[in-house]
């Protein structure tokens, strides 16, 4: 089985280089990832329904012939539309499909075929737009439905599955040795992946399905258990004295006592315990994470030892740096700043004198974790916003010293379960306070027809001397609707609606050093209007922002708004946030008015898991996991049993170097290594 890992899946019969480019962007490359796309959900064709007797609006499975040869013609934009007549003995209907050039080929003239779609009326008599399809004599009732990708259907990706599933002996190894099998009632994976693909009754898919989650939760657990143990070992860096007192003395404002209590833990785990601190500081956006963290960062420094800072983008290192440069300006204490964007003379500057100790705090990106960068004795390594990172990242960090102490920091509120896998024994502290006299966000949701209500109270804010954002949704390319791209939003804007007030844009595209221009312009007020895409998302820090608006708010998950939303509401002033949706979904709208009513992070996080589409909550990999092919972090059931699973292993394998888990052990890899995470060695 592993060879069909190697095996490209332009080998398959039917995939030629175009197709297996499109097949990459589903993350399959292999013959053995097929195996591993599992279905996201299957259409029941058993009833079949008589043309005649159709109703509009409902999806439904006929059975039909195909009269004329399929017909493709240009429309605007250079899209394909392809056009055919079907008939059953008791009517025809037209199918339609759009930009799919392959149609012509895979349907022919005079066979028939059970077709299932949606039936919608047209000027021409009913029609079904883009159904799914499979010859009468292949004899399938229940069909298997992918995640799909422009130009490829579910056909030609159940094809290519078919094939997959055929190359595969009879038997195969099983990574999940017979004992644990038994004990857990699980099948084999021959049997599981067969039956997740093709659904003979519910109890075998059922059975299919639990194997398989079983396994990936159960991989993905071992392989954290495996980066823990790296981490917790005894500590080659002695803390001898605290310094959060005289800290405190540097800050421009009072500590909140969540705050103190959060810096005494950290504090506390440094100078009387043995073991290296390994501790999580949660807290919602806003709470005042980075002061805690100068904290701890100020009492390593004193005690002699250098103290690394790592943040997800350049943007937020950038800004941390100013923050501390700031903060410890009457100090010994020497602060470097190392990010790619740097020119290269400066980052080897930079890494000369890491590796000399006469940088004591460094603050950057993933620059900080490469080979090249070296420490002479790290003490502490901090990441912030934690689930923005994969764990293995964190790991690396750690490499760069002896054992060096951990400080993680998140804003994103994690289910306990999900939190045991992520984070296992790792110590928590909560910010469950806000620094005084913050004034709680408004939130309004609105149509867009009030566009321009919404852009007469950005200026009346700008007016008053505040600034204010405007965040679109990132457009994937080939997306139409009317959904605004932030250059095409920021240029129409500034053409009209703002053309006398500066107007900044920052998205994705964009080089580092751009971004942290145009953000530098921001943060000094030189822009009072700030158009981006969601790179602004995490951790950016400008307290006379006012107002945020977020475009096609729909398409943000709810906790991912809640951290938008954080970007305002940071200084004494007033804030807004306006959500714009157009969506006439009542669960959307449900959604969206949830943050209208909260500004309680874990409430939010609580009902976005409640009322999320599967895979909602945790997309955009908030968590810093590998991305999962089966498994729902939000199934609790199956999470608890994975643990009971691996716990069971370890106990009776001891080592998941042996040799019986020799075949486990190598799917550790390979799920850590898809979430371009490799680090089992
Ligand atoms: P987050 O927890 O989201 O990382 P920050 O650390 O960026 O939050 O803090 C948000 C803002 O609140 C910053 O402008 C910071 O200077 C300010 N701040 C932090 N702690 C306090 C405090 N105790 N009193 C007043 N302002 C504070
Ligand atoms: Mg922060």
């Amino acid at each position: 089985m592993a060879s069909l890992y190697k095996m490209p899946i332009s080998n398959l019969s039917g995939i030629g280089a175009k197709r297996a480019e499109l097949f990459k962007k589903l993350g399959i490359k292999s013959v053995g990832d097929l195996l591993n796309f599992y279905p996201r959900t299957y259409e029941d064709w058993c009833t079949v329904e008589k043309i005649e007797k159709l109703q509009y609006g409902g999806m439904c499975c006929i059975k039909a012939v195909l009269g004329t040869p399929v017909s493709d013609s240009r429309i605007s934009g250079g899209r394909i539309v392809s056009k055919a007549v079907v008939y059953d003995d008791t009517g025809s209907l037209q199918i339609l499909f759009f930009n799919n050039k392959y149609i012509s080929s895979m349907l022919k003239g005079g066979t028939e075929y059970y077709f299932y779609g949606r039936v919608t009326s047209s000027a021409y008599g009913a029609q079904m737009i883009s159904p799914t399809f499979s010859p009468v004599s292949d004899g399938v009732k229940i069909h298997p439905v992918y995640r799909q990708t422009a130009g490829l259907v579910s056909r030609t990706i159940s094809n290519a599955v078919k094939q997959a599933l055929s190359l595969l002996p009879k038997t195969i190894n099983d990574p999940l040795p017979e004992q644990v099998r038994n004990i857990f009632d699980l099948c084999g994976l021959r049997e599981a992946l067969n039956d997740i693909q093709y659904q003979k009754n519910k109890e075998s898919l059922e059975k299919a399905r639990k194997r398989l989650v079983a396994e990936e939760l159960v991989v993905l657990n071992l392989g954290m258990r495996n980066l823990r143990e790296m981490s917790r070992t005894q500590s080659g860096v002695i803390i001898k004295k605290s310094f959060s007192k005289e800290f405190e003395s540097l800050l421009p404002f009072k500590m909140t006592n969540a705050q103190k209590r959060a810096v005494s833990d950290c504090v506390n785990d440094l100078t009387t315990k043995s073991t290296s601190m390994n501790r999580l500081v949660q807290g919602d956006v806003g709470s005042g994470k980075t002061a805690v963290a100068a904290s701890v960062c100020y009492t390593v420094v004193k005690n002699g030892f250098q103290a690394a800072f790592m943040a997800p983008t350049e943007i937020l290192a950038n800004q941390h740096y100013q923050t501390f440069k700031k903060l410890f300006e009457n100090t010994d204490i020497n602060i470097a700043l190392l990010t790619g964007a740097l020119k290269e003379s400066e980052k080897k500057r930079v890494r000369q004198e890491l590796s000399e100790g006469k940088i004591d705090l460094v603050i950057g990106t993933h620059a900080l974790i490469t080979d090249k960068t070296e420490f002479k004795n790290l003490g502490l390594a901090v990441t912030d916003e934690q689930h923005r990172f994969g764990v293995a990242q964190r790991a690396k960090l750690l490499c760069k010293g002896e054992n060096p102490h951990l400080l993680v920091m998140s804003a994103t509120p994690i289910p306990r379960t999900l939190g045991l896998i992520i984070f296992g024994d790792l110590d928590i502290s909560v910010i469950d306070e806000l620094p005084p006299s913050r004034k709680p966000v408004k939130t309004v949701l609105m149509n867009s027809i009030h566009r321009k209500r919404i852009y007469d109270f950005i200026k009346s804010e700008i007016k008053s001397g505040r600034q204010a954002y405007i965040v679109c949704p990132l457009v994937e390319e080939g997306e139409l609707e009317n959904i605004a791209s932030a250059e095409e939003y920021a240029a129409e804007l500034m053409l009209r609606e703002f053309s006398d007030i500066p107007v900044g844009i920052v998205h994705g595209k964009m080089k580092s050093n751009e971004k942290d221009e145009v953000m530098g312009k921001f943060a000094s007020g030189e822009y009072s209007l700030l158009v981006a895409t969601t790179v602004i998302e995490v951790g950016v820090d400008v307290p006379n922002s006012s107002v945020m608006v977020i475009e096609n708010a729909e398409r943000f998950g709810l906790s991912q708004l809640h951290q938008l939303r954080g970007r305002v509401g940071r200084g004494k002033f007033q804030s807004y946030c306006v959500l714009v949706s157009d969506s006439k979904n009542p669960s959307t709208l449900a959604r969206l008015e949830t943050l209208c009513k909260t500004n309680d992070g874990f409430v939010i996080a609580d009902e976005d898991l409640k009322m999320r589409g599967p895979g909602d909550f945790f997309g955009e990999r908030q968590h810093g996991l590998p991305q999962m092919s089966i498994a729902d972090f939000a199934d609790t059931k199956s999470l608890e049993l994975s643990q009971k699973i691996a716990d069971y292993i370890i106990f009776v394998y001891k080592d998941i170097r042996c040799d019986e888990l020799r075949l486990l052990r190598a799917e550790i890899e390979r799920l850590f290594e898809r979430g371009g995470q490799n680090n089992l060695n």
